[in-house]
């Protein structure tokens, strides 16, 4: 039912010209990827190079944040309009970085989610629990209070058009990823809030990625988890074969499963 989406998010990586390379040979790897949506998030500075390469491919352009103001004074931001104009689809919302390296709130977060979605972007909005909360008993309690503050006002058919993340702070860059088990549990948590702030039907068409140390060789397991429909891949996005191959995993799966 829920077309497979794997987002590759380059983070603060690649010179335009490591840009360039990654993105030809993405393009070049992945003519047709077959059931799945694939989409990158270079860096900003590379957005425009990336987007020229990838234009006519079944690859989207995301963003890895934005502005909630359409332009102003801020200095050193960037409005979801300028994003519009290079192509960008997507734009990552909230992730766990800059919530704790930048104290990004959930107030800022649920007003980028709000513009995006005025902007025609995608938003993929992560949440996710650190290791403490995980052992504290907590881990239900913070992804909750995430989706339900970066979600907030949204009209239903809006709402519809968000990408959720699961993105466990624990397992992102540290090699060790959710067991699905452990992924699937809070996937479908998090689909059930869903459910409540919208509608069950809006809630089972919504795409939940994990995220969190996803690899070719781990990928195709996590995948099969009914629950999880496609993953935010960071350091493994940044070689093409290693992206290439968690693409084709999902594309796989999702022919498997009849989808
Ligand atoms: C991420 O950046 O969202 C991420 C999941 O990183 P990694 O795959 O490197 O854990």
């Amino acid at each position: 039912m829920r077309t497979p989406l794997i987002v590759g998010n380059w983070k603060m990586h690649g010179t335009l010209g490591e840009a360039r390379a990654l993105a030809t040979a993405l393009r070049d790897g992945l003519k047709r990827p077959g059931r799945v949506e694939v989409a990158v998030c270079p860096p900003y500075t590379a957005l425009a190079a990336v987007g020229e390469i990838l234009a006519g491919s079944p690859i989207a352009l995301g963003a890895q944040n934005c502005h909630h103001a359409p332009s102003g004074p801020h200095t050193g931001e960037i409005a979801p309009p300028m994003l519009v104009e290079l192509g960008c689809r997507f734009v990552i919302c909230g992730h766990s970085e800059r919530r704790r390296e930048l104290g990004e709130t959930d107030e800022q977060i649920r007003l980028k989610v709000a513009a995006a979605l005025g902007h025609d972007l995608t938003p993929i909005l992560c949440v996710g629990e650190t290791g403490d909360e995980r052992r504290q008993g907590l881990t239900f309690t913070t992804v909750e209070g995430q989706l339900r503050a970066g979600l907030a006002g949204l009209e239903p058919a809006a709402l519809g058009r968000c990408v959720l993340a699961y993105e466990p702070v624990w397992a992102i860059g540290t090699g060790l990823n959710a067991t699905p088990a452990q992924a699937a549990e809070v996937h479908g948590y998090l689909r059930g809030l869903l459910s409540e702030v919208s509608s069950k039907e809006t809630a089972q068409s919504m795409r939940i990625l994990y995220g969190g140390s996803v690899k070719g060789d781990n990928a195709d397991v996590l995948l099969a988890e009914h629950e999880i429909d496609g993953a935010l891949v960071g350091g493994a996005s940044l070689a093409a074969p290693g992206f290439i191959a968690i693409v084709r995993k999902a594309a796989r799966g999702a022919a498997s499963r009849g989808e």
